[in-house]
């Protein structure tokens, strides 16, 4: 695959293009300017590997800006987040802005409009306004306020700035055409009046710009060759064309792509924080959480997402993607890299009775698939835990397990035959006999046996209690931003599994906080940000195998 040559896809042969014509000084220079007023998702980073991935690709650079021009709802704990959640991704931005940098910038622009005539300050409610803007088959009509003269617009808007107007009184409008079939250029607001603290800029303004009067302008001024956003943003391109146009300054050029949809997700920063606060999940980093945080601490790594975003490549027509393959990703990766130990979920208790030492250390391959993975050290003892459905009192037919006379291997142990099993006052399994053979150690099999299965186990007296926290979708209908009603309505009640009865081998113990784990036939599984050495806790990142898909198929 990494030999071949891949086809460009179509913003980078727009950057081709744009190169061989020698445009832009054969610069590149893209951003990536969220709004601080959540935590990055999924989505999010597509764009993130897009405009960084394009900005490492032709050796340009790439700016992380916050566009962060609604002070009502951004913060401080947001911005730091997405500066994490940008670097843990892999992606090192050249520069860092916000927009509230340009603020005063963005100011004399507005009165560079109102001095060309392409500004007027309007006294409209909002309602009077939309009703004004007409429909897209009927055009506007104007107001009194459209023909203000310059110096009246002027003054008017200083007093905005000065904070002479209440709230929405009054807003700063471009003068363009009422008649417009794009009703983003019947007379698109500039500015709002808006008393509110803004996280960087304090009280120092008390109007601020509209995205469409900062997002443009903002690349222009930081010298983007290519502003690449989703495909909502397509009837605002006349927009952003006009102001760069009207001020006469760097001309940045917009490009569009589908964003990213997910089955059983949403993407939506606004649907997410109602998650968080109405206590639907736990916090942003819910491992359950289409985040980037929410998938870091469930033990996706950054490698494994920017390989979906690779994968899913850029469109120009809305889709939406299978989370499977997010998680097929996920395993691809984990399988390379994961170490492999013992954890018995549901244990039941095996005594091997001719097993006479107190115990042996016994070597087991942390990752089979990775050649310099190593061995470590697993302790074996006459007490072991085995899972309680490896063992069956009256085994089915294909049944490679455990049952009475049957004979199984014990990972990198030995192979054993049960002899006998008792059972509680409830009827339920409690202890199992088996003897085991000693020359049929692996790695040192001389026995001739032959078995089917294989199960995993821990030594009782070694053994570490664990937590285990197992996930399933949070939401139980494929295509929930367009279900019907509302969308918590779909929340998965099952979407949390906790474990609490499972035990680990030691090593678990002495391992660091940030290694990736293959528990032996459960998963893959990496430490929750509230595990301790008193109580391990675990977070299933994703099953073995995609069993949704088989669920899905019966
Ligand atoms: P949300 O609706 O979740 O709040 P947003 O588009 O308002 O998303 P921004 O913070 O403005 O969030 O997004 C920053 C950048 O990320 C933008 O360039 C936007 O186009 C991109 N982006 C956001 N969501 C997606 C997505 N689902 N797929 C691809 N790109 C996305
Ligand atoms: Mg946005």
């Amino acid at each position: 695959m990494e030999t071949e040559e891949k086809s460009l896809n179509f913003i980078e042969h727009i950057i081709e293009n744009d190169l061989a014509e020698g445009k832009h000084e054969n610069r590149v220079h893209t951003r990536f300017p969220p709004e601080p007023n959540g935590y990055l998702h999924i989505g999010h980073a597509k764009s993130i590997c897009l405009n960084g991935g394009l900005a490492q690709k032709y050796k340009g650079k790439f700016n992380l800006r916050f566009d962060d021009t609604n002070p009502e709802t951004e913060e401080v704990e947001y911005v730091n987040s997405i500066r994490n959640d940008v670097k843990w991704l892999g992606f090192q931005w050249d520069n860092e802005f916000c927009a509230s940098d340009y603020f005063d910038q963005l100011y004399q622009y507005a009165i560079q409009l109102i001095e060309k005539g392409l500004a007027y300050v309007d006294d409209s409610s909002p309602e009077e306004i939309a009703v004004q803007k007409g429909t897209p088959t009927m055009a506007g009509t104007g107001n009194d306020f459209r023909n203000r003269s310059i110096a009246e617009n002027l003054a008017l808007f200083t007093e905005m700035k000065e904070g002479k107007h209440a709230d929405g009184s009054k807003v700063l409008r471009a003068k363009i055409d009422l008649a417009s079939p794009n009703m983003h250029m019947r007379d698109p607001l500039l500015y709002r009046i808006k008393r509110a603290t803004h996280h960087r800029t304090g009280d120092t303004w008390c109007i601020y710009p509209m995205y469409d009067f900062a997002h443009g302008q903002s690349d222009s001024i930081e010298n983007i060759t290519h502003s690449i956003c989703t495909l909502e943003f397509i009837p605002h391109r006349p927009l952003y064309e006009w102001g760069i146009e009207q001020l006469g300054i760097f001309p940045s050029k917009q490009y569009e792509f589908a964003r990213l949809n997910m089955t059983y997700a949403i993407m939506s920063k606004r649907k997410l924080l109602q998650l968080v606060t109405e206590g639907h999940v736990s916090s942003w980093d819910d491992p359950r959480m289409p985040t980037i945080s929410g998938m870091r601490r469930r033990g996706y790594t950054p490698e494994s997402i920017r390989d979906f975003c690779e994968r899913i490549g850029i469109a120009k027509r809305e889709n939406i993607i299978d989370f499977s393959l997010l998680e097929f990703c996920v395993r691809e990766h984990l399988n390379k890299i994961a170490q492999r130990r013992m954890v018995v979920t549901d244990p039941v208790k095996l005594i091997i009775t001719n097993y006479t030492q107190s115990e042996e250390m016994l070597s087991s391959e942390n990752n089979p698939e990775d050649t310099e993975g190593g061995v470590r050290q697993v302790p074996f003892s006459n007490e072991l835990w085995i899972e309680r459905d490896d063992f069956m009192e009256e085994p089915t037919k294909k049944y490679f397990r455990l049952g009475p006379d049957f004979m199984v291997r014990l990972k990198s142990a030995y192979i054993i035959k049960c002899d006998r099993f008792e059972k509680d006052a409830a009827g339920k399994v409690q202890t199992i006999y088996a003897s085991y053979f000693a020359n049929s150690k692996s790695g040192a099999d001389t026995s001739g046996l032959h078995v089917k299965g294989t199960l995993h186990w821990v030594s009782a007296k070694h053994a570490v209690p664990v937590v285990l926290n197992e996930y399933d979708r949070l939401f139980s209908v494929e295509d929930v931003a367009n279900a019907e009603g509302d969308f918590k309505d779909y929340i998965n009640p099952n979407s949390l599994h906790t474990i609490t009865t499972a035990w680990g081998e030691p090593a678990l113990l002495n391992d660091a906080a940030d290694m990736r784990f293959q528990f032996v036939r459960k998963g893959y599984f990496y430490q929750d940000t509230t595990s301790t050495k008193d109580k391990l806790v675990y977070n299933r990142t994703v099953t073995l195998k995609d069993a949704w898909a088989k669920e899905q198929k019966k």
